[in-house]
């Protein structure tokens, strides 16, 4: 970007381009600091830029193009027609997670109470999604990040949706107890991955598991079974190449009606599985 701040929006814009900001990203952005929608940028981009605001969109083009992701810069993220904070102690909530929440709320019957666990919860998107759209069910949400955690409790709070929000590591929190659904979008990319530096704005943490991408994978289906109830079902996200490999690890656990769902690219990303032990009486519900 040359020295000189944009003058207007359409300057904005095509610094912007310069830059290699997606143009969707650009309006955004700029819309955020003008405090106006998109609709209202096309109609005044030759409008003059007021106060500080051409300094604020500069700098956020700037980190843009440097890869930050724009839900961390505008602060918040769409997710299941919720809008949630985010920052960089969570993963940005992605629309392939939306899948695993969808089926999720296929299992969880509207009418009476259900114990969910999301484990690893970051934002708090899959569990407040469930708990929007799901009254009835109680709710527990496990991160072992102190600042994801407090970002979800946030977001729940803003929300007005109740969860309960646990500190540790996977099912350690909820000691004994045992729920009708556990779900999670955990960790799942090689420690090596390509993609790896596409990424290098989010934690971490959130993001890989061991050489082979599938060590909390294989932890959360080992423990499931002392945490669900008869019946129970076990929803995990995974990655695109990994639906077998977590099928397997279903099937020898001991799960039954291993299947999977597609993500909105048509890939394998959720594959889950019930505990046996359910009365034939009630098929198929939890
Ligand atoms: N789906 C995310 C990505 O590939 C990763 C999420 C995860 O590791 N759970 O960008």
């Amino acid at each position: 970007m040359s020295d000189a701040l944009p003058r207007t929006v359409e300057d904005a814009l095509t610094h912007a381009r310069a830059l290699g900001v997606d143009r969707l990203d650009a309006q955004l952005l700029v819309g955020a600091v003008l405090d106006r929608p998109r609709s209202w940028l096309i109609a005044h981009d030759r409008d003059p830029l007021p106060g500080d605001t051409a300094q604020r969109i500069a700098t956020l083009i700037a980190r843009r193009a440097a890869g930050e992701p724009v839900a961390y810069l505008l602060g918040e993220k769409e997710f299941f027609g919720l809008t949630l904070a985010v920052n960089p102690d969570v993963l940005v909530p992605r629309p392939d997670t939306e899948t695993l929440v969808e089926w999720a709320l296929t299992l969880l019957p509207s009418d009476a109470p259900a114990d969910v666990l999301d484990l690893g919860t970051g934002s708090g998107a899959i569990a407040l999604a469930i708990r929007h759209h799901r009254a009835r069910a109680q709710v527990s949400a496990v991160d072992a990040s102190a600042g994801a955690l407090q970002t979800a409790a946030d977001n729940g709070a803003r929300l007005n949706l109740p969860v309960r929000w646990l500190a540790g590591s996977w099912f350690a929190p909820v000691g004994g107890e045992r729920f009708d659904l556990v779900v999670s979008n955990p960790p799942y990319i090689a420690e090596d991955d390509a993609h790896l530096p596409a990424l290098r704005h989010e934690p971490r943490s959130a993001l890989t598991a061991g050489p082979d991408g599938l060590d909390d994978l294989r932890t959360i289906v080992a423990q499931a079974p002392g945490h669900l109830k008869p019946g129970g079902w076990l929803l995990l996200e995974h990655g695109w190449d990994q639906a077998d490999a977590v099928a397997q690890l279903l099937t020898d656990t001991g799960f039954h009606e291993v299947s999977h769902r597609l993500d909105l690219g048509g890939h394998r990303r959720c594959t889950g599985g019930q505990w046996p032990g359910l009365s034939p009486t009630h098929p198929g519900s939890v």
